[in-house]
């Protein structure tokens, strides 16, 4: 397949671009560069722009016969989010808006989404299903949860059909140890952790231990990176052997508290890692865990570096070998 990826430089896009051509797939990438970073592509062909751009969408459109679009262009903080929701609703509603209409003028019909699991805010039930009550807690997940929702009117309306992925906790890198994770400034757990090890921070703050999980820390389901980047094809070929739009969860089943990631990544870079607790963050639920049975009986997926050891493993080759991420 010839295959649009919209936001390809950035983490999880970089992954996905990487995963499409070890397949054998032909792949553009639309980016605009604004988090991500041009050295995470190991090939592919790149359109710097943006998605609300019309003159660019039309242009990688009319100048590919795309087959399918992977669209990971977004806004993911979830603080900031928190203090500036109208630029998620702007960037993350509306570009989407204006890819899907850019679809439709191209006559593409297959989309795969990246959603998030903030689209579930604090959940009724762990580990959490897919038809589980989706009420966000921040404007990021809000989002996301909006475009779903946008997506299932698109299905009905121009027969565009569509596969959203709430993932869980993205983490790990590449284990060719040259793509990996480099957000500016960092805010995710196991970077933050690995920065830690590699002595560019004194500690890390483990925010708030009096949550009602068994060591007072909260408890997350960490996905690694490629086993995500195997579930968008695995969708997108559902999607084009006729599969039905649908929803899945993509996690590994498993939660670690805040502590146990900390004592893993102890013991896989035999580091001290000094950790010290501090005052919670706004908006975390305490336990987020998947059930990501759905995923597994109808897409076929078999995440393949689903210990928290191998996730951290991988990450820790990538952080060690770049010390400053990606050539800024
Ligand atoms: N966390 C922490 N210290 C940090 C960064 C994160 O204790 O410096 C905690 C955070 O409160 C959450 C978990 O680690 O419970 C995972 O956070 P991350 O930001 O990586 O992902 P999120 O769960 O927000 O998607």
């Amino acid at each position: 397949m010839n295959i649009l990826v919209c936001g390809g430089a950035g983490y999880i896009g970089s992954h996905m671009v990487a995963y499409l051509l070890e397949n054998g797939h032909d792949v553009v990438i639309l980016d605009n560069l604004q988090t991500g970073h041009k050295d995470s592509l190991l090939g592919g062909k790149l359109y710097i722009g943006d998605l609300k751009d019309n003159e660019i969408l039309d242009k990688v459109f009319t100048e590919n016969k795309i087959d399918a679009v992977i669209d990971f262009a977004a806004n993911s903080l979830v603080g900031e989010s928190v203090e500036n929701p109208l630029k998620y609703f702007d960037n993350n509603i509306g570009s989407t808006i204006n890819l899907l209409e850019a679809m439709n003028r191209h006559n593409i019909k297959y989309i795969v989404f990246s959603s998030t699991a903030a689209t579930y805010g604090e959940p009724e039930n762990i580990p959490i299903l897919e038809q589980d009550k989706t009420f966000p807690t921040n404007p990021y997940g809000e989002s996301k949860l909006a475009v779903e929702k946008i997506l299932k009117w698109c299905d009905k309306a121009y027969g565009i059909k569509y596969t959203a992925l709430r993932y869980f906790n993205a983490c790990g890198a590449h284990i060719n140890g040259n793509i990996g994770e480099d957000h500016e400034p960092e805010s995710h757990l196991i970077p933050i952790i690995l920065q830690a090890a590699l002595g560019k921070r004194e500690k890390i703050m483990i925010f708030g231990d009096d949550y009602n999980t068994e060591d007072g820390t909260c408890v997350r389901d960490y996905v690694h990176v490629s086993d995500l980047a195997s579930a968008h094809l695995l969708a997108l070929k559902r999607l084009k052997n006729g599969g039905e739009s649908k929803i899945y969860n993509l996690g590994n089943g498993k939660g670690f508290s805040v502590k146990e990631v900390v004592d893993v990544a102890r013991k896989v870079t035999g580091i001290n890692i000094k950790a010290e607790i501090a005052a919670r963050r706004a908006g975390d639920p305490a336990t987020l865990i998947a059930s990501s049975e759905k995923a597994i009986k109808e897409l076929g997926w078999e995440p393949k570096f689903n210990s928290l050891e191998t996730i951290i493993e991988t990450a820790w080759k990538w952080h060690k070998n770049h010390l400053n991420g990606y050539e800024k």
